[in-house]
């Protein structure tokens, strides 16, 4: 009986005890399932914390592209991800030698970057003065960290990089392919700070085109998701969070009617999506305009599929290629889907302009455009996929271009964290915006630093950004004018610069009505008559009548969710009792997956009336 007694006690002193370390274990909410958040949670978890991710939609994976694809930089260019690769074994494929360096295509024809010198001599010497005349304005940055570093480059963000365009004063078809590459690349040149453009120029100097398209990842970054999200023990999708409260002992999450607790969280969401969020206590007035105000680029992807090739097998069509006919930076896509497919990207005010239209007229569009220049594609055309990074609520552009003025502004804002909140995807990132490795490296970052703030490290409020109070009081326009014959005078080729030009509001209506001359100019290029394209009337109209109806394609899930639970509308009871004897009752449970391991646990905060939504 005594033996039983001690027995007892000895089992009550063990389940008191696991019941206090794991009260100590740290809890963190990552709200975000992209390569950012997915990063976040997966370097929390590997350091012991208790890590829920929240990710509003069904799939895994986020902004992951449409191609399935991708290239990829090596080592040298892009270290982190690189790293992931490795660490998850997943297996790339070194890119044939002549994908590595960018190709155009001119009015249809195309031309390698060797072709370009020897059959258009004009336009590949433009080229050539544009890159050193950026490369220039690349060198002037010593710091891509502080590129805002004395008012002379201050300037340089209350500048658009359409205006320096203008003064290189490039012939038609040199700026086409210009326009194009950094539309594609970033936005418009006309919405583009010309510092920022400087900036990427800067990070990328030296860094040649053959490292930056060195690999193939087959299947594309979903593939590098999917194995972040085989390694995470909770992850709840179709759960989007709609406010988020902060307090000295935590914070709350609230799903809906449904709420989570946890000691810090990770935001990694894009500056739209995060705008949706009710915040309290309310962000600061200079968060509230940077999450109105950050320019982001626009960038939609169409895949066209083909039975077969219709391009000349000549052409190699590969890697990035920049087209003068509005058609955006295409590619073509190994047959992994079937078939033959090119992937067209619409960027800029091409895209912004293709709101107006559905996803069958887009194609239909695009389409007239391949046909008459490759007599094949409609007999041959299958169907289509179309991703709007743009216009999705979650995402609300395709990455992070940062407008004239906006660096000024919000340099390196959301690198910061906002009491118990670290924030991470790819538009917190100060060097590789816009980029998977930017994404990850992101997520790194905010890992850290959560942990950091765990171990009592604050985290200094924002500074004004680095001689902003001389330039925004007009220093700007002072030094561009001052500095004739210097500093400006070498960049732009003479003259100083003209007072930053706004950008202009896409005229959707004009889209929307068709004005004569719309899809002219959209695909003909802006600068000079369209080119070898029948007129264009109405879109319906013109709608090209493939053999048999293309059967539009589903656009493919981002990345296949494994093993997570939908949000379930109750609470999920599911933590041992010793658990929660220690733990406050609204913090999550982290779960395993469903396949595997245990039922996920959400925790109702408040939810007397609603249900989850
Ligand atoms: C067309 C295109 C082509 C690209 N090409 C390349 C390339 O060739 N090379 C390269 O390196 N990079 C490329 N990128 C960039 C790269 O894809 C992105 O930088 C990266 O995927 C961004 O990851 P992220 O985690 O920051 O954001 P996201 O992937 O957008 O993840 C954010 C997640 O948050 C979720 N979310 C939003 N709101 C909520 C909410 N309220 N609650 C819960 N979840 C929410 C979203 O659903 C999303 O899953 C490309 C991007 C695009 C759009």
């Amino acid at each position: 009986m005594a033996a039983a007694w001690v027995r007892l006690c000895a089992l009550v002193l063990i389940g008191v005890s696991s019941g206090a370390a794991l009260a100590k274990d740290k809890t963190a909410i990552v709200v975000g399932g992209g390569l950012a958040g997915l990063t976040a949670a997966y370097e929390l978890q590997a350091k012991g914390w208790q890590v829920t991710l929240l990710e509003a939609k069904s799939g895994m994976g986020g902004r992951s592209g449409l191609a399935t694809s991708e290239w990829i930089g090596n080592s040298k260019t892009q270290p982190v991800l690189n790293q992931y690769l490795e660490r998850f074994k997943v297996g790339t494929l070194a890119a044939p030698e002549f994908v590595r360096t960018p190709g155009y295509l001119i009015d249809g024809e195309y031309f390698s970057a060797t072709d370009l010198v020897a059959k258009q001599p004009a336009t590949a010497e433009a080229l050539k003065r544009y890159e050193k005349t950026l490369d220039d304005l690349a060198r002037s940055i010593e710091d891509p960290l502080n590129p805002a570093a004395n008012s002379t480059l201050f300037a340089l963000d209350q500048m658009n990089v359409s205006t320096w365009l203008d003064k290189l004063q490039l012939p038609a078809t040199a700026r086409q392919l210009v326009n194009q590459q950094i539309r594609t690349r970033y936005d418009e040149p006309s919405r583009l700070s010309l510092l920022y453009f400087a900036q990427q120029s800067r990070v990328y100097r030296n860094v040649s085109d053959r490292d930056l398209r060195a690999a193939r990842l087959p299947g594309g970054s979903p593939v590098l998701a999917q194995a972040f999200v085989k390694q995470l023990k909770t992850i709840k999708t179709s759960s989007p969070v709609t406010a988020i409260v902060q307090d000295k002992d935590g914070v709350t999450v609230k799903v809906g009617a449904v709420g989570y607790q946890a000691d810090y969280l990770v935001m990694a969401v894009p500056l739209r999506a995060l705008a949706k969020i009710q915040m309290t206590p309310g962000l600061d007035n200079q968060h509230l305009a940077a999450l109105k105000g950050t320019n982001y680029g626009w960038r939609d992807q169409l895949m066209l599929k083909f039975k077969n090739p219709v391009w000349e097998s000549r052409a190699r069509m590969s890697g990035e290629i920049f087209s003068n006919t509005g058609l955006g930076m295409l590619w073509i896509e190994p047959a992994l889907k079937g078939g033959a497919n090119v992937v067209i990207n619409l960027s800029g005010d091409n895209a912004r302009l293709l709101q107006a239209f559905g996803d069958k007229q887009m194609v239909d569009q695009v389409l007239i455009r391949l046909h008459a220049f490759y007599p094949q594609a409609r007999g041959a055309f299958t169907g289509y996929e179309v991703r709007r990074y743009s216009t999705d609520a979650g995402m609300g552009g395709a990455y992070l271009a940062y407008g004239p003025g906006q660096i000024s502004k919000y340099w390196r804002l959301w690198e910061r964290p906002v009491q118990r909140i670290a924030f991470a995807g790819e538009h917190t990132d100060a060097l590789y915006p816009g980029t998977l490795e930017g994404a990850l490296r992101s997520g790194q970052r905010a890992a850290g630093q959560v942990q950091d703030l765990a171990a009592g490290k604050s985290f200094d409020p924002a500074k004004a950004a680095p001689v902003a109070a001389a330039a925004a009081a007009g220093a700007a326009g002072a030094v561009a004018a001052k500095d004739k014959g210097g500093f400006f005078s070498n960049l732009f080729g003479g003259g100083s610069d003209k007072a930053p030009a706004k950008a202009e509001p896409v005229k959707v209506e004009e889209a929307k009505q068709d004005k004569p001359g719309f899809f002219s100019r959209l695909f003909g290029g802006a600068d000079k008559p369209e080119v070898k394209t029948a007129p264009i009337a109405k879109a319906e109209e013109v709608a090209p009548a493939p053999a048999a109806a293309p059967a539009p394609v589903a656009p493919a899930p981002v990345a296949k969710e494994e093993a997570v639970k939908p949000a379930a509308t109750k609470p999920a009871p599911a933590k041992p009792a010793a658990k929660q004897a220690h733990k406050p009752a609204a913090k999550p449970a982290p779960v395993k997956k469903a396949t595997a391991k245990s039922e996920p646990a959400k925790k109702p905060v408040v939810n007397s009336q609603a249900k989850a939504g």
